[in-house]
């Protein structure tokens, strides 16, 4: 059992203020696995306070992109020599099945700070603009004192997220892991702190929504990077605006997946599948609405229910298990109650549907196909997070299914699966997501934009975009005949 008695408060281990604790519950045995400080408003405050003297008098803001994206290079080296044994610590916190979370959880993190260590050396912090009466330098500086709170269910790949581009840009970061998850965001912190990370730049502070609400608060901080549910979202995006503070909102998905009358059933399924029940269900971009032709309707199903109802369910660190427990006992009740809503309102299970047999403890459900849905129930339109799809098939042609697609309160992730790319491409176009996949296993790609339409979220995360989140664009007018060292 892990168990830490310090918070990581600018750049130093250091006793809590309360007394406090986080009990971390290994959602396989139910037993605990782990234990650290619960983080008070007073551990905020101090917090902020050391980030805030690190932006505003420290070198930090005012050393090269490069030189700071040195740091991440060294932790992204760091986290690739420990790979399989923070896949297991992760899987130990939230259920992830090992061989997804190597991928995923661990491995695809050090992919988002390799690729902000090569933005560093390329994008164009400072450029010299021809404007309407002379030249101008548009200067890209750091947005200041960031808070980044993430949430349980990929949390280092989110916190890689939002401190690879804050970092690179200049920022200081007080940084809020979810109670659920905080030992792999204190591990992370250790590696930061081996690989040189100046004091005060950054802080982790694992707690529950009071202080996490009492950080966006906080007059010290410039800007919220916030990952989670969108009625969270929605609270931290009003704080925010009454405040005029920056932020930036990435949150809860429906995706819709469409299959095309000329789908190729048997090709698609081995890579719509793992997006669709990726990381147990819970996973915002999850494809858990599928969408098929009247007329294939019963061939998809069926090719659905017999992959389904192969997978593996069972221990999270056994390599050949496709689906673990759910991250919590009210994650476990939450999901339950969605099954049980989705028969009252009509829906019918095809496969799933209770608990596995044979597995005595953890927060299980096995996972679920509910066929015969109609778009409007609520198994349709609400995020359920666990393994559960839902059916839907369409009348008519491509843009009835795009109808349904958009449907949703929704936007975040959705695909096409045809025959015909120019088509797909068109269904593609018309469906207000953020992200699409056409005819492709990859939802996200880290070099390129990512985020939500509608209640999805506000703004972009990864690829330039993600850096420009953490960046103040100033302009200043030059005198004629005067070149600026860039
Ligand atoms: P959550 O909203 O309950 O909590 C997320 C984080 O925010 C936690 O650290 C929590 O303590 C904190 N928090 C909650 N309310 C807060 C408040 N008022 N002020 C400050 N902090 C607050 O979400 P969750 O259950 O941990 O995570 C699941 C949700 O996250 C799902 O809706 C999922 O779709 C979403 N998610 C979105 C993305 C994305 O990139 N769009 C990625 C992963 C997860």
């Amino acid at each position: 059992m892990k168990v830490y008695d310090k918070l990581f408060i600018g750049g130093e281990w250091v006793r809590p203020s309360g007394t406090g604790t986080i009990d971390v519950i290994n959602p396989t045995t139910e037993e605990v696995a782990g234990r650290v400080p619960d983080a008070t408003e007073a551990d905020v405050d101090k917090a902020v306070a050391a980030a805030r003297q690190a932006f505003d008098a420290g070198p930090w803001p005012h050393m090269t992109p490069v030189e700071r994206a040195a740091i991440l290079t060294k932790v992204s080296a760091a986290l690739q020599g420990e790979m399989q044994g923070m896949a297991e610590l992760i899987s130990t916190e939230m259920g992830s099945p090992v061989a997804w979370a190597s991928m995923a959880q661990v491995f695809a993190p050090t992919m988002i700070l390799d690729y902000y260590v090569g933005l560093a050396a390329s994008y164009q912090f400072d450029e010299v603009r021809q404007g309407l009466m002379g030249e101008v330098l548009v200067a890209k500086e750091p947005v200041g004192v960031v808070a980044a709170i993430s949430p349980w269910n990929v949390p280092l790949f989110i916190a890689a997220a939002k401190l690879a581009p804050s970092l690179v840009a200049g920022c200081t970061v007080v940084f809020k892991p979810a109670p659920e998850t905080p030992l792999d965001a204190f591990r992370l912190a250790e590696l930061f702190v081996e690989a040189g990370l100046p004091e005060g730049v950054l802080s982790v502070v694992p707690a529950g929504r009071e202080v996490g609400e009492h950080l966006v608060r906080h007059p010290g901080i410039n800007k919220v990077s916030f990952t989670g549910s969108t009625v969270a979202g929605k609270k931290i995006g009003a704080i925010c605006g009454e405040q005029l503070k920056r932020f930036s909102l990435e949150l809860g998905g429906k995706s819709a997946a469409i299959l095309l009358d000329d789908v190729d059933v048997a090709a698609t399924l081995p890579m719509l599948l793992p997006n669709a029940l990726m990381n147990n269900g819970e996973a915002c971009i999850a494809q858990t609405r599928i969408l098929a032709p009247r007329d294939r309707y019963q061939e998809v199903v069926d090719a659905l229910v017999e992959s389904v109802s192969a997978m593996k369910v069972g221990d999270p660190l056994d390599p050949s298990v496709e689906v673990g427990p759910l991250v919590a006992e009210r994650q476990r009740d939450r999901v339950e109650g969605y099954i049980k809503l989705g028969q009252e309102e009509g829906a019918k299970v095809a496969t799933g549907g209770g608990r596995p047999a044979g597995i005595d403890k953890g927060w299980f459900v096995e996972p679920t196909v509910f066929v015969d849905v109609d778009n409007s129930m609520r198994i349709a339109q609400e995020e359920i997070f666990g393994p559960v799809l839902a059916v839907i098939p369409y009348d008519g042609d491509d843009a009835d299914a795009v109808a349904i697609a958009n449907d949703s309160s929704y936007g975040l992730c959705g695909s096409v699966w045809t025959g015909d790319p120019e088509r797909g491409l068109a269904v593609a176009r018309s469906v207000r997501t953020g992200t699409y996949m056409l005819n492709s296993p990859i939802p996200i790609d880290f070099s390129t934009p990512f985020g939500g339409y509608k209640e999805s979220g506000i703004g972009r995360e990864f690829g330039p975009d993600g850096l420009e989140l953490f960046l103040e664009k100033k302009s200043i007018n030059l005198p004629a005949g005067f070149t600026p060292t860039l």
